[in-house]
């Protein structure tokens, strides 16, 4: 059976674009077609300045919304990251199988250290190592398949080559999985910036619908999006960027193809207006499940138990298979 994982960082209040492009595939689709594993990935929150009861609070509203999202522990294996052990124990053969030009290659570690220093922040190493316990986290599954969305198929690229190095080097050891984007909402862009894509940890969250965001809200935040000073309504990503995020959004929210939707448009604030609706239609039934989910900490809290020791029975094999194959002596 096809085995999946991915996973979602809790460096912020998840995003319009962590739903379409991510999230939603592990609930509508992958969940039913393969063992897949999804984690709130909490040791990638402390590659930048982060305030540990903040990280905390936002793992925990990961897991709920995911849970809201639709993804079904008696169907996927939900789990907290930092819950299992293996995820660091093989992150640093990673590092031992990577160089460091490779990942001061990697267009995140670019941007993200490029912010920090700009903010006046130092740069962690764990930043530019990143990448090694991205690929652990994937490794440690024998994973065929990483739903992601196109800003994570370079860790993803990266991820194999490692595999694949390793495997030469020290033995068939790993599966090489390769990145599955969804087809359409695989960068949803910031409706203030759309030549930037939407993150959940930037600073400015007018251009960002937060999946818990209230309709008026939502409504608000797309009525506001930047467009352009042209009149007709026309798919361009190159040159007209904020239509064309709009335009995907509507795509991706309510079915269609960009291109053609945009036909049906003659404004700019008619088309808002729609992609507004859309939005609010889809995060509803995720916001009053949230709602439910929330007063019920004791289930989400045995969801983690279970999550995390399946994915440990999963993992453990793996990594200490690849702790032999690299010549470290197994313990008595
Ligand atoms: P951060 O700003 O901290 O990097 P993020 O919003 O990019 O947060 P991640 O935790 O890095 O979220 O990524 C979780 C998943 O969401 C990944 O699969 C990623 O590809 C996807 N994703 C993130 N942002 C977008 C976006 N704007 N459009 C589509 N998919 C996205
Ligand atoms: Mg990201």
């Amino acid at each position: 059976m096809t085995r999946i994982f991915s996973g979602i960082k809790p460096t912020g209040h998840l995003t319009l674009g962590n739903y379409l492009g991510a999230v939603r595939r592990w609930a509508e689709v992958d969940q039913y077609r393969a063992d897949a594993l999804f984690s709130v990935v909490d040791l990638h929150a402390l590659t930048v300045e982060h305030d540990p009861a903040r990280v905390r609070r936002l793992s925990r509203q990961a897991v709920t919304l995911l849970l809201a999202a639709g993804l079904d522990p008696e169907r996927c294996t939900l789990f907290v990251q930092s819950h299992v052990d293996e995820h660091a124990r093989l992150s640093y053969l990673l590092e031992c199988t990577a160089t460091d030009g490779e990942l001061r290659r990697m267009i995140q570690y670019k941007e993200k250290s490029a912010a920090a220093r700009a903010a006046g922040q130092s740069v962690r190493v764990s930043l530019l190592t990143y990448p090694a316990l991205m690929a652990a986290d994937i490794l440690a599954y024998e994973t065929d398949e990483v739903p992601v969305g196109d800003d994570q198929t370079q860790h993803v690229e990266l991820t194999r080559d490692l595999a694949v190095r390793f495997n030469q080097r020290y033995g068939h050891t790993f599966t090489v999985p390769r990145a599955t984007p969804p087809k359409v909402g695989a960068r949803v862009m910031d409706l203030q910036d759309p030549t930037g894509k939407m993150g959940k940890s930037h600073e400015n969250g007018a251009g960002i619908v937060y999946l818990l965001d209230e309709p008026d809200v939502v409504r608000r935040k797309v009525m506001r999006a930047v467009t352009d000073s042209g009149r007709d309504v026309a798919y361009d990503r190159e040159g007209r960027p904020g239509v064309a995020n709009l335009l995907d959004v509507l795509a991706a929210c309510g079915g269609g193809e960009p291109a053609e939707l945009a036909g049906a448009y003659t404004s700019y604030g008619a088309l808002k207006k729609d992609v507004a609706e859309a939005v609010v239609e889809v995060l509803r039934p995720l916001r009053e499940r949230h709602a439910s989910l929330v007063a019920e900490p004791g289930y989400v809290d045995a969801v983690l138990r279970e999550g995390a020791e399946r994915a440990r029975a999963v993992a453990r094999p793996v990594v200490d298979r690849a702790y032999r194959a690299v010549g470290l002596l197994p313990p008595g």
